[in-house]
């Protein structure tokens, strides 16, 4: 649990690079205490001015596409190219307690141990809403603390894919090389979503099906708009096992933003998500006080047994519990 030191001190330590400090502060900014979230929210005004200056890579993929091997391999990749590598993840399933399926570090063994890397695994927590937060949150700390890659790991399942893609500069598709039907079985707004597109495993016995596969993706890709007009998502592929084609992804990466640099793309992405996040902020904030309000929370079984049973409306029943968070009961 957090200590008592102050936001300000912690903040000075971290901006050193202090890893304790850091884990410190990931700690506050999970908590659920009043008091933890408010140390936490003056921490992150603190640092805010030095956030900003890392790529934000998102990698998403099925269970056993090879992630944690890919994170491994480009990771150590980018580390030999002078960069500091912070790994996140995102797994709304995950109890701490029970032990998360995401950025466990036994799955990254050399890179966790490496110096110039930070692994922190999936919050917990009940909601995907509070899960994404807290790992933006999370990436602003790393980013203070002097990492400038962060990569941000989602498993393949659901709704997480689009709160990383909503998070980052450059949302990353791992794929299996298999095409054909295990091709279309993998949910087309996923593919919407890529920036980039790497069939991983291309070496040994499966080599030429990854050549294969990264054929049909290409196919499969032109018959969708990419989501960024300047860019065409490339599809490449690696093997995360021999480092091969790692050096590929990565310079493709920097393409990328070369790419989009140009029309202030990446700024303009994170200006909108920035929005979008205080929006998020808004709406959550305002269900919570609304649903531990006293008087609406004295109507409110009784107005949704009514709208359960037909008797009222769920929009008059709706403007009645809003007229009386807005203690204007009767309007
Ligand atoms: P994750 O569940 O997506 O994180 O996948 P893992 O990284 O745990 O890998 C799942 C399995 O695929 C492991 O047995 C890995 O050794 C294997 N694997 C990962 N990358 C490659 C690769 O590039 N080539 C081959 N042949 N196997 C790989």
């Amino acid at each position: 649990m957090p200590d008592q030191t102050a936001p300000q001190e912690l903040a000075a330590r971290l901006l050193q690079g202090d890893r304790r400090a850091l884990a410190r502060a990931i700690t506050l900014t999970e908590s659920t205490r009043a008091d933890h979230r408010d140390q936490a929210d003056a921490l992150l005004a603190e640092v805010l001015p030095q956030t900003g200056r890392s790529v934000r890579i998102g990698i998403s993929g099925v269970p056993g596409v090879g992630k944690s091997t890919f994170i491994e391999a480009f990771g150590l990749h980018t580390i030999g190219q002078g960069h500091r590598v912070a790994v996140l993840a995102i797994d709304p399933t995950s109890q701490r307690t029970g032990g998360s399926i995401l950025g466990d570090k036994t799955r990254m063994e050399e890179l966790s141990r490496h110096p110039s890397a930070f692994i922190r695994p999936s919050p917990a927590g009940s909601t995907l809403g509070g899960v994404a937060r807290r790992t933006r949150e999370a990436m602003l700390l790393v980013e203070a603390a002097g990492f400038d890659v962060v990569i941000v790991e989602t498993v393949g399942v659901g709704q997480s894919e689009t709160a990383v893609a909503d998070m980052v500069d450059l949302f990353l598709l791992l794929l299996p090389p298999a095409g054909g039907d295990e091709l279309q079985g993998i949910k087309k707004g996923i593919v919407e979503l890529a920036d980039l597109i790497v069939v991983n495993k291309a070496d040994g016995d499966l080599a030429a099906a990854a050549r294969h596969a990264v054929a049909e993706y290409r196919h499969a890709l032109a018959m969708l708009r990419p989501p960024q007009s300047a860019w065409r998502v490339p599809v490449l592929s690696c093997s995360a096992l021999t480092g091969a084609g790692i050096d590929k992804v990565w310079d493709s990466i920097g393409r990328y933003r070369d790419t989009l640099a140009g029309e202030g793309g990446i700024e303009r992405r994170r200006a909108e998500q920035a929005r979008a996040w205080m929006w998020n902020e808004i709406k959550e904030n305002l269900i919570a006080a609304f649903s531990a309000d006293p008087a609406v929370r004295a109507e409110l079984k009784l107005l949704e047994r009514e709208v359960a049973e037909g008797a009222t409306t769920p929009g008059l029943a709706a403007k009645r519990l809003l007229g009386l968070f807005r203690g204007q009961a009767g309007s």
